[in-house]
C-alpha cells in the first residue's frame, strides 16, 4: 500500500479518520500508531539540540512538550474538524481552561453564553475572576443582540458550546462568527457534543474548536482528554492581542514565519500553558482516543438514529414533561438543527419527567440498561440527574437558564439496539 493516505486532503471523513496524520513508513511499519511511552527523546548531537531548542528544527525532546503518538491525534482532528493545527491536553476542562489564559490577560473579559457544561460555568463565575478574567454572560444566546450587549473593548472572545450541555440548545454559529468578528475577536466552540462529524464549526465562521475527547471522540468511556483545534489564519496582530504581539516577536525568525502566523493560537498554547502549566495528555491517552476516531462516523451515525427514535418515544409518553432534542420537529431549534445537523443533533436528550425530583430518582433507580454515570458520550446509554451531579452547587437560577430542572434527567443515548433501550425506558416510567 502506499502511505500517502496520511497527507492527502482530498479524501472522506471516513477515510481520514482511520489514516490521516500517520505515516508507517515512519515508524518502522507499524500498523497501530505506536505508543511512546517515554519521558525524553535523544537529543542526538549539541548541534541537534540546538536546532531543536530553536525551533529550527521540528521534532520530539521532552513529552510534557510533545510526543510522536500525541501528533498523530493532533494532526488528525486538524483534518477531521478542518483545521490547520491541534493540541492535545490531559482533560477536557484543561482545553478550556488553557484556551481562557492563552486568550485573556488581567483586566479581559470573555463574552460566553449561559448554556454552558456546569464545569466551565464554574471556571468563568469563580476561578477566573480572582485571576482578573471575567465572563461576561450573554443573556440570551437565541438573541444576536445579547451576544452584541456582551461584547466590550475588554472582551477576547466569544465563547459557546455548538449544542449546550445538557439544554441541547443550538447556537446560530455563522451570525455569532460575523458579530465576533466585527469586534475583531475569535470566536470559541466547544463542540464535544457534536464531534466533527455531525458539525464542523469551522465552516461557519468558528476560530478555535475544543473537545473533551473523554466523550465520543475515544467514544468508550476509558479516558479522560481534550483537545484544542485552530482553524488558523485568524489576525492576532489586530490591537486586541499585546500577548500574540509579544510572542510573535519572541519567535519571528526562528519558527518559519508563515507557520507562525497561520498556527499562532495554538504554537502559543503549547509552549506558554502545556509546557508551563503541563496539562499534557500520556500517550496511552492519545492512543486511545485515535483507536476511538477509526470508528467515529459509524458510531456517531448510530448515536444520532437511536437518540432520535428514543426522543420520539418519551415525546409521546405521558409521564414526560417535556424532551429537549433539536432534530425534534417542534423543538425551538429545528431550524437551526436542520442548517446546522443534517445528520443529526447529536446523542443526548433532556428530559423533563413529570412528577419533579422524586419522578426523576425513581426513574434512575429503574433502569436496567442505562448506566447511572456523569459521563456522557460513551458507546453504552448513560443517564444522570445534573442538578445533583454536573450542575450540583450552581445557585439555582444559574442551573435553570442552562435548562436544568430538579425533574431534569440527561440521557446520552448509546449504540445498544434501539427496541431495548425503549423497553427499558418504558418499564422505568412504569408506576
Ligand atoms: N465540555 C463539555 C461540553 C463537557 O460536557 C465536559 C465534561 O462533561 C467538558 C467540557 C469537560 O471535559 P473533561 O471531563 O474531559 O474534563
Amino acid at each position: 500500500m502506499s502511505y500517502e493516505a496520511y497527507r492527502d486532503p482530498s479524501l472522506a471523513f471516513e477515510t481520514k479518520q482511520l489514516h490521516y496524520g500517520y505515516n508507517p513508513a515512519e515508524h518502522y511499519r507499524s500498523k497501530a500508531v505506536p505508543i511512546y511511552q517515554t519521558t525524553a527523546f535523544e537529543l542526538g548531537s549539541f548541534e541537534r539540540c540546538e536546532r531543536l531548542f530553536s525551533f529550527r528544527e521540528e521534532g520530539h525532546s521532552y513529552v510534557r512538550y510533545s510526543n510522536p503518538t500525541n501528533e498523530v491525534l493532533e494532526k488528525r482532528i486538524a483534518a477531521l474538524e478542518g483545521g490547520a493545527a491541534a493540541v492535545s491536553m490531559s482533560s477536557g476542562m484543561s482545553a478550556v481552561s488553557n484556551t481562557f489564559f492563552n486568550l485573556a490577560q488581567q483586566g479581559d473579559e470573555i463574552a460566553a453564553v449561559k448554556t454552558l457544561y456546569g464545569g466551565t460555568t464554574t471556571l468563568l463565575s469563580k476561578v477566573l475572576p480572582p485571576y482578573g478574567i471575567k465572563a461576561n454572560w450573554i443573556e440570551n444566546a437565541d438573541d444576536p443582540d445579547s451576544y452584541r450587549a456582551a461584547i466590550t473593548d475588554k472582551t477576547k472572545a466569544v465563547y459557546v458550546e455548538s449544542l449546550g450541555n445538557p439544554g441541547m440548545n443550538v447556537i446560530d454559529l455563522e451570525t455569532v462568527a460575523a458579530i465576533a468578528h466585527e469586534h475583531g475577536i475569535p470566536l470559541i466552540v466547544d463542540n464535544t457534543f457534536a464531534t466533527p462529524y455531525l458539525l464542523c464549526p469551522f465552516e461557519f465562521g468558528a476560530d478555535i474548536v475544543l473537545h473533551s475527547s473523554t466523550k465520543y471522540l475515544s467514544g468508550h468511556g476509558t479516558i479522560i482528554s481534550g483537545l484544542v483545534v485552530e482553524k488558523g489564519g485568524f489576525d492576532w496582530w489586530n490591537g486586541k492581542f499585546p500577548q500574540f504581539e509579544e510572542f510573535y516577536k519572541d519567535y519571528a525568525g526562528k519558527i518559519e514565519e508563515k507557520s507562525l502566523r497561520n498556527t499562532a493560537f495554538t504554537r502559543r498554547l503549547r509552549i506558554r500553558y502545556l509546557t508551563e502549566f503541563g496539562s499534557s495528555l500520556s500517550p496511552i491517552g492519545a492512543f486511545l482516543v485515535l483507536q476511538g476516531l477509526e470508528t467515529l462516523s459509524l458510531r456517531m451515525q448510530r448515536h444520532a438514529d437511536n437518540a432520535m427514535k428514543l426522543a420520539e418515544f418519551l415525546k409521546n409518553h405521558p409521564k414526560i414533561l417535556d424532551v429537549a432534542y433539536p432534530s425534534l420537529p417542534g423543538s425551538p431549534y429545528y431550524g437551526l438543527a436542520k442548517k446546522y445537523f443534517p445528520r443529526g443533533s447529536g446523542a443526548i436528550l433532556s428530559v423533563r419527567v413529570k412528577g419533579g425530583l422524586e419522578a426523576a430518582k425513581r426513574v434512575l433507580q429503574k433502569v436496567r440498561i442505562f448506566d447511572y454515570l456523569v459521563n456522557v458520550g460513551d458507546a453504552k446509554s448513560l443517564i444522570v440527574h445534573p442538578a445533583t451531579s454536573t450542575h450540583y452547587g450552581l445557585p439555582e437560577d444559574v442551573r435553570k437558564e442552562a435548562g436544568v430542572y430538579d425533574d431534569t434527567l440527561r440521557i446520552s443515548v448509546g449504540i445498544e439496539n434501539i427496541d431495548d433501550l425503549i423497553r427499558d425506558m418504558a418499564q422505568a416510567l412504569e408506576d
